[in-house]
């Protein structure tokens, strides 16, 4: 059965108002993913931080209050808040974007948005309240699908992931260790949150929101990943806490971020199934 917009919000509660009073409860420290690539986020939200031989690219920056604990983050992992060259965004959610103006002005990142997201923080930035204040950034450059993001040694593939927000964008890049190449893939945006029309009306987005989520997740159905990232570490996503904890008690196990491609598909079938259920029930 699927689920209305109101069970939707009584099933999720309020998992990020602890993020307006008790931030730093939320602090994780920071650990190598695979290679070059690292997790600075906290218990709520992904960032990820990869180091590219020539600078730093941080995707996505976490919600306003949490610039210490990425900053911290960051030297933890004997890296310089001052390397960021790139910052990417999977979308423009303040979760996700909420330190960004913190790293732009401080430190000189420039800042990247898909298309779409940067549109509507211009023309409705009353739709971008969080704590009782309107948070925005004008990034430094649009991002759109088909752009490739090359810094160092690492180029980065942007995927249209419209759906959770219009601008959302996927993120695939290759990263080498162990003498292996793998293919890190980072889902743009896939809450169901915003697949509902009182939802996404409210947020001026377009009449096509349901069809799009459904297109974005075929679209990144076939690439082959084989290093599974999550915007949020949550179960609905990668369920990064819970690889993190496999990987700390155990080092000698296999690394809980590398997946088969199959895997990949059959969680992104899964995942369409439910969107599928809510956009066949009307969105309501
Ligand atoms: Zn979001």
């Amino acid at each position: 059965m699927a689920l209305t917009y109101k069970e939707f919000q009584e099933k999720s509660g309020n998992q990020f108002d602890v993020m307006k009073t008790d931030p730093y409860t939320q602090y994780l420290e920071p650990f190598c993913i695979l290679g070059n690539v690292y997790y600075v986020g906290d218990k709520k939200v992904g960032m990820h931080l990869i180091d590219t031989g020539d600078g730093l690219i941080l995707i996505d920056t976490g919600f306003p209050g949490a610039e210490a604990m990425v900053v911290n983050s960051i030297w933890r992992l004997g890296f310089d808040p001052k390397d960021i060259k790139i910052i990417l965004h999977t979308h423009g959610h303040v979760d996700h974007y909420g330190t960004t103006t913190f790293f732009q002005q401080i430190y000189g990142a420039k800042t990247y948005l898909g298309e779409a997201d940067a549109r509507l923080m211009e023309k409705h930035p009353e739709t971008f309240e969080w704590n009782g204040r309107i948070i925005t950034f004008t990034p430094d450059e649009m991002l759109h699908d088909g752009d490739v993001i090359k810094l160092g040694n690492t180029e980065i593939k942007v995927v249209k992931s419209a759906g959770h927000s219009p601008g959302a964008m996927s993120f695939f890049f290759p990263v080498y260790a162990d003498g292996k190449t793998y293919l890190a893939g980072l889902p743009g945006g896939i809450g169901r949150n915003t697949l509902f029309k009182e939802a996404y009306e409210a947020l001026h987005y377009p009449e096509t929101t349901p069809e799009d989520f459904l297109e974005s997740v075929d679209r990144i159905m076939e690439e082959p990943v084989t290093l599974w990232l999550g915007c949020h570490p949550t179960p609905f996503h990668n369920d990064g806490l819970k690889k993190r904890m496999q990987m700390m008690d155990d080092q000698d196990r296999p690394n809980p971020y590398v997946i088969t491609p199959e895997e990949w598909r059959s969680y992104l079938k899964e995942l369409r199934k439910g969107m599928k259920e809510i956009v066949d029930n009307g969105c309501i």
